[in-house]
């Protein structure tokens, strides 16, 4: 099958993703809007449900743990990547910020590169 190229871009765009929508949608009582949701759903989220205090952490259970999970902990359970342990000691590693701001990401990753090439070049001194 041969298309002409504003064929092809047109059949191409309908197959691209809108931004921030989700794929899955839920109807019925499962809604998000459903005052019902919070009675069938495992982490008793919905409009009937109103949020906890953070100090209320013993008094919940294990699935509505699990529903407020750090992005640490996600990370470790969806991709195997700990970064909670120390790779070095294997002790408990605290997050102590979050950098998202793109600009300084990349700072931060020049100077490591930076750093890395010297700890390679003095190394190559040594020898
Ligand atoms: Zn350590």
């Amino acid at each position: 099958m041969i298309f002409e190229p504003l064929d092809f871009i047109a059949r191409l765009v309908a197959l691209v993703l809108m931004p921030r929508v989700n794929l899955t949608r839920f109807h019925g009582v499962f809604a998000p809007n459903s005052k019902h949701r919070a009675l069938v759903t495992p982490a008793k989220q919905g409009k009937g449900n109103k949020p906890k205090a953070p100090d209320d952490w013993q008094d919940k259970t294990r699935v509505e743990r699990r529903a407020a999970m750090s992005w640490a902990q996600r990370l470790k359970r969806v991709f195997n990547i700990d970064i909670e342990t120390c790779q070095a000691c294997g002790g408990t590693v605290r997050i102590i910020a979050c950098i998202e701001d793109p600009v300084i990401v990349e700072k931060i990753l020049i100077h490591l590169d930076k750093k890395d090439r010297s700890a390679q070049a003095s190394r190559k001194d040594t020898f």
